[in-house]
């Protein structure tokens, strides 16, 4: 589906008022074939394939591509942002507590915003940035029983912390 948006590269770039570089071809490309990449994951795909390129010429490319909305970038907490070519659609993410894995997961609505609050406080809302987070069938596996799954929170909260909750930053 995002493959055949990106059959002409050069002529999305160009439709969207970008130079073309092998800089920016290669950055799509990556993305394109590794949906939910960081910057890091970007870099080393491209620095693969064109030799020589700066991290900074990565994040540039990375900042237009998502500034002319041709790549989106979403942030969950506690990630590195992460970018992908399915733009527009207004899908969401189920991503997993334990290994990170990030899963696209349809709009029932389709538009943004899909969810309305209850009480708007008159802003013009245009989004919501719906993440749902769980565990993976090959993490839930992993420590299937409760005990276990149980030692790896003890394991991953930091010393005289109690708080098991969620915390936001
Ligand atoms: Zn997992
Ligand atoms: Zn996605």
């Amino acid at each position: 589906m995002a493959i055949e948006a990106f059959a002409d590269p050069e002529a999305l770039l160009r439709q969207h008022g970008l130079q073309v570089t092998a800089q920016r071809l290669s950055v799509l490309r990556a993305v394109s074939r590794h949906p939910h990449s960081t910057t890091d994951d970007i870099y080393t795909v491209v620095r693969a394939e064109l030799g020589a390129i700066s991290r900074q010429a990565v994040y540039d490319a990375l900042a237009s591509l998502t500034d002319k909305r041709i790549l989106r970038r979403i942030q969950p907490a506690g990630s590195a942002a992460r970018y992908e070519t399915r733009v527009g659609d207004n899908h969401h993410h189920l991503i997993c507590r334990g290994c990170g894995r990030t899963v696209d997961v349809d709009c029932a609505a389709g538009y943004a915003p899909c969810l309305t609050p209850t009480d708007n406080s008159d802003f013009e809302i245009d989004e919501a940035e719906v993440t749902y987070w769980g565990i993976c069938p090959e993490c839930a596996a992993a420590t299937s029983s409760p005990s276990n799954t149980d030692d790896q929170h003890r394991r991953r909260t930091p010393e005289g912390t109690s708080d098991r909750g969620e915390g936001s930053t």
